[in-house]
Parts: C-alpha cells; sequence; structure tokens
C-alpha cells in the first residue's frame, strides 16, 4: 500500500470516531484554556519572554559543537558517561549493550520522546528484553499497544471511562472511572514493577553544558523513581536540548511548563549531576546520558529549518492546531504529530516518508503565534512543501522530487493568469459560482466527493466578491 493510501485510510478511520474527536477536543480545550489564564495571569510580558526564548536558542544552536564539547567534559568530570549516537539503531544498541553488560532483562521508562523515535521498546521486546512505561500515560497506552498520541500527553485520546476499561481488562483491576481511582491502580501496579528494578530510562528536558548536569520535569514521580532508584540510569537527549547554563535552563522551564500544561511549574524537577556518591543513600551507581543525532546536524546547515531545533517540546503548537485536533496524533504515522511534527519527521526520518504529512496543515499560522519560543512552523511547512516538489533548498534528506505533480504546478500557473487578468477573474468567479452551486447539489452522490462533504460543507463560491474587492480597493473596473 503507498504511504499516501497508509495517510488517507488512517485520516477517514480518525474522522469517523466520533468519541476520539470528543475526547480529543476536551482535551485540547482544557489545555488551550489553562495556558491562556495562566499566561494572562501571571506574566507580564509573555512576549518578551518568548523572544528572549527564541534568541537564547539561536544562540546555542549558532555554537552547538561547542557547547557538546563542554557537556561532554564537564559531564564525564562528574562521573556521568556520555555516549554518542548518530542514527535511532546506534542509541538503541547502546541500551542494549548495557543491558546485556549487566545482565538485566527490564527497564523501567520515565517519559522520553526520543526514545519513541528510536523505537527502543520494539527494539527491546525484539531482542527479548522487557520496557516497562511508567509514566501513566504511556503506561495506558504501552497497555492497548499503541504509540503516544501526543508528545506531553500520550493518552489524551482516552477518556477516564475508557481508561477504567483498559485497567480492567489488562491489569485484572476493579472497573473504576474517578480519576484518583485510577491514579491508585495504576500506583499500586507499578510499586511492584519498582520494588525491583535495576535499570531506569529517562528522557531529558535540559542538558546543562556549563554544569555537565541534565534537568528532568515531571509531574508524577516516576521520573524520580526511574532515575534515583535503580543501580543504572539511562537518559535519552537529542542533542539540540544543550543550553549553557542553568539561568538559561530556568528561563526555558518558564516558557515550557505554561505552555504544556497550563501550570506555572511542575511537581518534580529532577537534576542529575552525577551518580550516587559516596555515603549517599541513593541514587544510580552509574548515569549514561545518550547524545542522539539522526540528522539533527544536517538540519543545523539549513538557514531556515535549523529553528526548529529551538523546539522545547511543550506540545503547544498541537493543541492550537484546527487539523490535529480533528485527527489525532495516530494519523501523522510519526513518533512526533502536529505543526513540529510536520516539520521535523520528514527531517530526522526523510521526507520520501513523511511527504503526505505536509498535507496536514491549513497554513492558518496559529501554531506559530503560540509557540513559546517562536518557530515559524506554518513558513516551515510550506517551505517543506517546496521541497517536496523540488522546488526548495534540497537540504532534507530524503528528497526525491517523484512527488513533482505537473498538474499541479500547471493549475497554479493558469490560476496566476487568471488571477492578474481582471475580466477573466470576473467571469471565472462567475462561472465558479454557477458551478459550485451545481456540485453543492450533486455532491451527496459524486463519488470523488462523497467522502469530502461528509466531514464539511462544501464552500459556495460568492460570484460578486469581484464587486466588493474592487469596491474596498476602489478600483473601478467598469
Ligand atoms: S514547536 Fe513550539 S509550540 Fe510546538 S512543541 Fe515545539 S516549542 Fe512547543
Amino acid at each position: 500500500m503507498s504511504i499516501k493510501q497508509q495517510y488517507q485510510d488512517i485520516i477517514h478511520s480518525k474522522l469517523q470516531d466520533k468519541q476520539l474527536r470528543n475526547n480529543l477536543f476536551n482535551g485540547m480545550n482544557t489545555l488551550k484554556t489553562n495556558r491562556k489564564n495562566l499566561i494572562s495571569k501571571r506574566f507580564l510580558d509573555w512576549e518578551s519572554l518568548r523572544q528572549q526564548g527564541k534568541d537564547l536558542k539561536s544562540k546555542n544552536l549558532g555554537k552547538l559543537d561547542e557547547l557538546l564539547e563542554t557537556f561532554e567534559k564537564n559531564a564525564t568530570k562528574n562521573g556521568l558517561k556520555v555516549h554518542w549516537a548518530s542514527t535511532p539503531q546506534e542509541a538503541n544498541e547502546i541500551v542494549y549493550g548495557l543491558m546485556k553488560e549487566k545482565g538485566i532483562y527490564k527497564v523501567l521508562k520515565g517519559k522520553s520522546m526520543a526514545s519513541e523515535e528510536t523505537h527502543l521498546n520494539a527494539f527491546l521486546k525484539q531482542k527479548g528484553l522487557e520496557p516497562i512505561e511508567t509514566d501513566l500515560g504511556e503506561l495506558i497506552i504501552q497497555l492497548i499497544d499503541e504509540p503516544p498520541v501526543h508528545i506531553v500527553v500520550p493518552a489524551i485520546h482516552k477518556n477516564r471511562h475508557q481508561i477504567g476499561e483498559i485497567f480492567r481488562d489488562k491489569l485484572n483491576a476493579p472497573l473504576e472511572t474517578e480519576p484518583e481511582k485510577l491514579n491508585e491502580i495504576a500506583r499500586i501496579h507499578l510499586r511492584k514493577e519498582f520494588q525491583e528494578f535495576k535499570m531506569g530510562l529517562s528522557g531529558v528536558n535540559f542538558a546543562i553544558a556549563n554544569e555537565g548536569a541534565i534537568w528532568l520535569l515531571e509531574n508524577e514521580g516516576n521520573g524520580r523513581m526511574s532515575t534515583t532508584a535503580c543501580d543504572i540510569h539511562i537518559a535519552f537527549c537529542g542533542i539540540e536540548k544543550i543550553v549553557e547554563s542553568f539561568e538559561e535552563a530556568s528561563l526555558l522551564n518558564a516558557l515550557l511548563i505554561p505552555s504544556a500544561t497550563g501550570a506555572p511549574v511542575t511537581c518534580y524537577n529532577n537534576i542529575i549531576s552525577s551518580p550516587r556518591k559516596k555515603g549517599e543513600l541513593d541514587g544510580p551507581k552509574e548515569v549514561h546520558i545518550i547524545l542522539l543525532d539522526n540528522h539533527r546536524s544536517n538540519m543545523l546547515k539549513d538557514p531556515h529549518y535549523y529553528t526548529a531545533l529551538s523546539c522545547i517540546r511543550c506540545g503547544t503548537c498541537l493543541n492550537h492546531c484546527p487539523v490535529y485536533d480533528k485527527i489525532g496524533g495516530h494519523s501523522y504515522l510519526s513518533p512526533y504529530p502536529g505543526p513540529i511534527g510536520e516539520v521535523i519527521s520528514p527531517q530526522l526520518f526523510g521526507l520520501d516518508k513523511f511527504s503526505p504529512m505536509l498535507d496536514l496543515c491549513s497554513l492558518c499560522g496559529r501554531c506559530s503565534e503560540v509557540c513559546p519560543v517562536k518557530i515559524p512552523l506554518a513558513e516551515l511547512i510550506r517551505d517543506l512543501r517546496s521541497e517536496r516538489v523540488g522546488q526548495g533548498r534540497k537540504n532534507v534528506i530524503g528528497v526525491t522530487g517523484k512527488t513533482k505533480n505537473l498538474s499541479e504546478i500547471k493549475a497554479m500557473q493558469s490560476f496566476s493568469n487568471l488571477a492578474t487578468n481582471p475580466k477573466q477573474w470576473r467571469l471565472m468567479l462567475y462561472l465558479s459560482n454557477l458551478l459550485s452551486h451545481l456540485i453543492k447539489f450533486f455532491s451527496p452522490i459524486l463519488p470523488l466527493l462523497k467522502q469530502w462533504v461528509t466531514y464539511r460543507e462544501f464552500p459556495t463560491i460568492n460570484g460578486n466578491l469581484h464587486k466588493k474587492v474592487s469596491q474596498m480597493q476602489g478600483v473601478i473596473y467598469e
């Protein structure tokens, strides 16, 4: 089946799932409202904070090589072991190698999008090893064998009734629907796992070069358990997560948490700067940090695409996307869905594999308006569409030009000719108006349009539009 067909099939099935659309609508609304309220009440000048975040990330990306070296030097001095992985396969092999070396078959995972990127769970399972998710959302989706639907709230597509049923079916728990009871079931289940485990794995929010330390934010305490109650802690870190100092990390933190959850801070802030020291009662004996590239250095070379590496994974661009909240994250067929997913997935995994993803955008620009580090997401999506038809800067991996659509190019050229000739333009509007009425009337029985009008109203083209535009512009054509 072609990639395009795969996208069409999954999107069609998600659009028909009313429960999913309802859950996504409620979830996104809550996150958006919380963010809006917090920003208006607590921040005097959110816009200037965004600008500072943007400038800070640009500065750091400009000297990423230097910062990475400083981080490695200081982290090593602190007793952390730094590994470099250019590909997802290499990152996964490092985890496998460590598990094999230590004779460990089970790893307890805190939330890590980078490990989703490398498909670590599937890799470990293939080797006969057992990855166990401990973040509540990740646990829910692992129980039903689904990938995350969102980069911050991985199970937001399920409501509490559905989660109760999952726990009943998969954990043999009594059927509960109250959040406190559901949390209790998950806690009891995970406590058993936490009692005897040797290896924990987490993501990284900020890697601080001057300190050689990592900073991990979370709300459930599972991250702290996964990183401190084990003998060996492995942290997956995309190379763009490097900042220079704690001050910089604090500034980004102030942008990240309100954008992600609408809360001012997270409940747990785990700053890890060394393995367990002599005389300390807890903490891992070994801490390994895997610095993952996976084509990020290629993105860094491009004068526009590099800005996407500023992403602090807050997820607010997903929450505000009018396409994401209709189809959900699984429709993007990538670990990174939504606007940021559309920008980075083709660049991390290849444009040839993720080309249809670029159509899941109306270019409305809401994502760019809310991004806390001002990534021009809509512009980048438009640029990537040019790459797809072979008219970009050709800095993206997997550009084949095969998706070049000659009929589309011809159509756009004809449109351009029409739109620049007033007489033809008026005639076209008049005819389109007639045609749109005819199509609207027949669309429920026309096979090609039937699917389209199932979810949308067919627009009527206003044949008098040219007059209104002429009046507004004070241009007299007649
Ligand atoms: S692109 Fe911006 S809004 Fe989207 S996840 Fe990244 S930081 Fe957040």
